[in-house]
């Protein structure tokens, strides 16, 4: 063994280097950081060729006084905190002292800052981390960092650069989470020239959403407000119409930091669950706020993940205000007239979630994780996923619903021509599914992959509370499939398999739910493939609420005595196989989770089906529930009900253009 010696301090600075500044977009991320610390208003961001030859961050922030310009690039050299103490309650993106030297190490910059009480700023240059010159200039208030270069004396980095086009949607994408997490702040990104995105910076966060995901895009997005214990949650959410095929669009803020966190993904994602399409994923940008010593933010030294004091704090706040959010949406998508979208069954795969589900009553939820006393009543609410490491590990698992106030805000009819919208300019997969988009581009070319599909769509509308009570009646039926309703100067079309499903799955899971069971003269004995047997005899009590006796029958088979009674005893061992394959493939682990899974398949199966004749006051029974408002998605997060206007059909028609 070689013996040991203490590394240079310019070895150390690229090892510390490695760390902090991977790519590009993590110049981005940390010069744009530095310049919302510094109190800028408007910050301007210019890259070329994927920001591997030119970072230029420009703001008009506090200013760095020309005696502290080259401390600044000192490792651990910060303004922002002092002492051990300070590192409990962090207020400023920054606090580390290790951007500036990082990236000076890795590139060749020059800096150019003025502070307001100075008359002349002055400029630093830097190579591989080295000054190379100081000098007064003349520059207006704030700090301009130009970073040529990257990785220049780093070969190994170097190679493992993606194409400048990755590099630069990265470099979007990082100015975008800037922008989401500070309304009040203007950004500006030019890519070689061209300007790919401009927030207002006029403080509200629905202006940046605007900005950053396009006008179409973000009118699928609903208010989300609430508090927990020591959390306020506050945002928007899309519509579960509007989920998407990739995580992509999730953005979480915790007192201005974005960050990434496997806790809030879930608590929003288990918000949606039973209402949202397999393989789609909501799109959310929340803001939290914490107290300061609430949450670590030194445990990576990317700062995009942090540490609660409490997961389930924030798990529960979370959740609440976006199922709150949800419920209090009172939107149905619009009918599509003219064939201007693409037919929505492609885009829904007939699988269940292994998700926790709630109810879809919309009374805003305030207080309660669900309007007690109605049809559905949520038993419990769901678990965050297993705390992270060093977390709450030892915890019960045991959860209390915290007191919640919550105030959605006028709610907006999502298009269909948004929420089947094809990433990507459109291209749809052959399955129907749409593709991702490009690795590192999230966010980027989402404008124009809906503006396209958004031009059709109708203005949209706000649906009052008033609107609701206006009386209907039934037209009608087409197809033996759809019921269609007229009320007022709108009509409706209802799918009556789906509303029916949904109706099922919220009676079956309300607390006091007694299955009808109907014993079988002759016991159905069958023999399922042997792990389907497992992972049934695993379920027998969850078998028997929903209605079955189940027992091994030994050999290898199982005995069914009893069965739900709108269930044939031919189709018997269809559905325990059809039950069986879920559990299996979703490794639902949860009691609640797997109670799902088979109401999914119950409800299914005790709905009526599209093409069945049915008696009037069926149909009535199945209008009523939709017009209450009391189911909007089936299990599966296709929509019950579209509506079609007078005014859209009288265009159709040129009765009024
Ligand atoms: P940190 O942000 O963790 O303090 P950095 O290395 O990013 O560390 O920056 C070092 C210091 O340089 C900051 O603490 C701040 O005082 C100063 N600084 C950096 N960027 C700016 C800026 N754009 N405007 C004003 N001051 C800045
Ligand atoms: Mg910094």
């Amino acid at each position: 063994m070689p013996h040991i010696a203490q590394l240079s301090p310019h070895v150390a600075d690229l090892i510390a280097a490695g760390e902090v500044v991977e790519r590009p977009a993590s110049v981005v991320k940390e010069l744009t950081e530095n310049a919302v610390d510094a109190g800028a208003h408007v910050v301007t961001v210019e890259i070329q060729n994927g920001g591997m030859t030119l970072v230029r961050v420009t703001d008009d922030g506090c200013g760095i006084a020309p005696g502290e310009l080259q401390t600044a690039f000192l490792r651990h050299a910060t303004s922002k905190i002092r002492s051990e103490y300070d590192l409990e309650a962090i207020g400023t993106l920054g606090f580390r002292g290790e951007a500036l030297a990082a990236i000076a190490s890795v590139s060749r910059l020059e800096v150019l800052s003025r502070r307001p009480e100075d008359g002349l700023g002055a400029s630093l240059t830097l190579e591989g981390g080295v000054v190379t010159g100081q000098e007064e200039a003349g520059c207006p208030v704030g700090t301009t960092m130009l970073v040529r270069d990257l990785f220049y004396n780093t070969p190994a980095r170097l190679k493992f650069m993606k194409k400048d086009a990755a590099e630069g949607a990265a470099c979007l994408a990082a100015v975008q989470r800037q922008a989401l997490a500070h309304p009040e702040v203007s950004f500006k990104f030019l890519r070689d020239g061209r300007q790919e995105l401009l927030t207002p910076g006029d403080g509200k966060l629905r202006s940046a959403l605007y900005a950053v995901l396009g006008r179409d895009l973000a009118l699928g997005f609903t208010a989300v407000e609430g508090s927990g214990e020591g959390v306020k949650v506050s945002g928007f959410t899309s519509l579960p119409t509007c989920c998407r095929g990739t995580r992509g669009y999730q953005f979480f803020f915790v007192n201005g930091r974005y960050i990434k966190s496997k806790t809030l993904t879930a608590a929003v994602e288990q918000a949606y669950a039973n209402q949202r399409m397999v393989g789609k994923f909501p799109g959310c940008v929340l803001h939290l706020e914490v107290k300061l010593n609430a949450v670590d933010v030194n445990v990576h030294p990317t700062k995009q993940e942090v540490k609660f004091g409490s997961e389930r704090q924030v798990f529960s706040a979370v959740y609440y205000a976006v199922l709150s959010a949800l419920g209090a949406d009172k939107s149905r998508p619009a009918a599509a007239v003219g064939g201007a979208v693409k037919p929505q069954a492609e885009d829904f795969h007939q699988t269940s979630l292994p998700l926790h589900d709630f109810t879809s009553k919309g009374t805003g939820g305030m207080g309660h994780p669900a309007p007690l006393g109605q049809k559905d009543r949520l038993s419990a609410p769901p678990t965050p996923p297993s705390a992270p490491a060093g977390g709450e590990k030892n915890r019960s698992p045991v959860f209390r619903p915290p007191v919640l106030s919550a105030s959605p805000q006028g709610t907006l009819i999502s298009q269909p021509a948004a929420d089947s919208f094809p990433l990507k300019g459109g291209s749809l997969k052959a399955d129907g599914s749409a593709e991702e988009p490009a690795k590192g581009s999230e966010g980027a070319g989402l404008k124009a992959a809906v503006g396209a599909a958004a031009e059709e769509a109708p203005e949209p509308a706000v649906i009052s509370a008033e609107e609701q009570e206006v009386p209907w009646r039934i037209v009608g039926e087409l197809f033996h499939t759809y019921i269609i309703v007229e009320q007022g100067e709108k009509a409706l079309l209802i799918d009556k398999h789906a509303a029916h499903e949904r109706m099922n799955f919220d009676r079956m899971r309300a607390v006091d739910y007694v299955p009808m069971s109907q014993v079988l003269l002759s016991p159905v004995v069958f023999t399922p493939a042997p792990e389907e047997k497992a992972v049934l005899l695993e379920n027998l009590a969850e078998l028997d609420r929903v209605g079955f006796e189940v027992e091994d029958f030994g050999g290898g088979s199982l005995v069914v005595r009893s069965i739900p009674d709108y269930l044939d005893a031919a189709g018997v061992d269809a559905a325990l196989t059809e039950i069986a394959g879920k559990l299996s493939l979703t490794g639902s682990t949860g009691e609640r989770e797997r109670r799902d899974e088979i109401l999914h398949t119950m409800a299914c199966k005790a709905a009526i089906k599209g093409g069945w004749k049915n008696a009037p006051e069926e149909l009535e029974r199945v209008a009523k529930a939709v017009m209450a408002g009391e189911v909007k998605y089936c299990p599966h997060g296709r929509p019950v009900a579209i509506e079609l206007t007078q005014t859209e059909l009288e265009k159709q028609f040129k009765r009024r253009s």
